[in-house]
């Protein structure tokens, strides 16, 4: 925690030699895109995309889960999701997995979560688990690809991107980043096959 302190101590006078930049960020925000990865440390979505402060709305859960559409649950997620779509405007949404998910590989494990009951239950929101024809793979790339798939499925059905989507005023991506190459793949928009960007 020291580097992090000493690093927060000294970031305003990083911020002082943008200051023109920073001192427009109290004007609002307009951010490009809506972008929902997972909690994971070792994902970083600005480092990822060279995004700027103001340019990337994002949303983290972990294993990149985002909740069943319910109108009578008002979810973090779904009020995050409704907000940039809503208020922000984003045109583009993104849901990112990741190689070596801590989060899909349990599922796709089915490893004991009984010491950490909220990490079970937030999991179990996310089944069935995803399909995978080779869980030994410590990538479990097959398998996090998959999962990305069905949250893009669930992210349609949230009213306010079903009907941006259907006005062609937004557009939705799946990716998935290899935490040991930096490599990201994306979606392809006709079949599930996720190919280099
Ligand atoms: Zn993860």
């Amino acid at each position: 925690m020291h580097t992090l302190l000493k690093n927060a101590r000294a970031f305003k006078h990083r911020a002082a030699a943008r200051a023109d930049e920073f001192g427009r960020l109290s004007d609002g925000q307009s951010p490009q895109a809506l972008f929902i990865t997972c909690s994971d440390s070792r994902v970083i979505p600005s480092l990822i995309t060279g995004a700027r402060p103001g340019e990337l709305f994002e949303l983290r859960t972990a294993g990149s889960i985002i909740p069943e559409h319910s109108p009578d649950r008002h979810s973090s997620e779904a009020a995050t999701v409704e907000y940039a779509v809503e208020v922000l405007n984003v045109a583009d949404i993104v849901v990112c997995g990741h190689s070596h998910c801590g989060a899909v590989g349990a599922m796709v494990r089915r490893e004991d979560l009984s010491s950490v009951p909220a990490v079970r239950g937030w999991l179990e929101s996310a089944s069935p688990p995803p399909l995978v024809t080779s869980p030994s793979s410590p990538a479990i790339a097959e398998a996090v690809q998959h999962h990305v798939v069905r949250q893009l499925e669930r992210l349609r059905n949230y009213p306010c991107v079903a009907r941006r989507a259907a006005e062609g005023r937004l557009s939705l991506h799946g990716w998935f980043y290899e935490i040991d190459t930096g490599a990201v793949l994306a979606r392809q928009p006709h079949d599930d096959a996720f190919l280099p960007l």
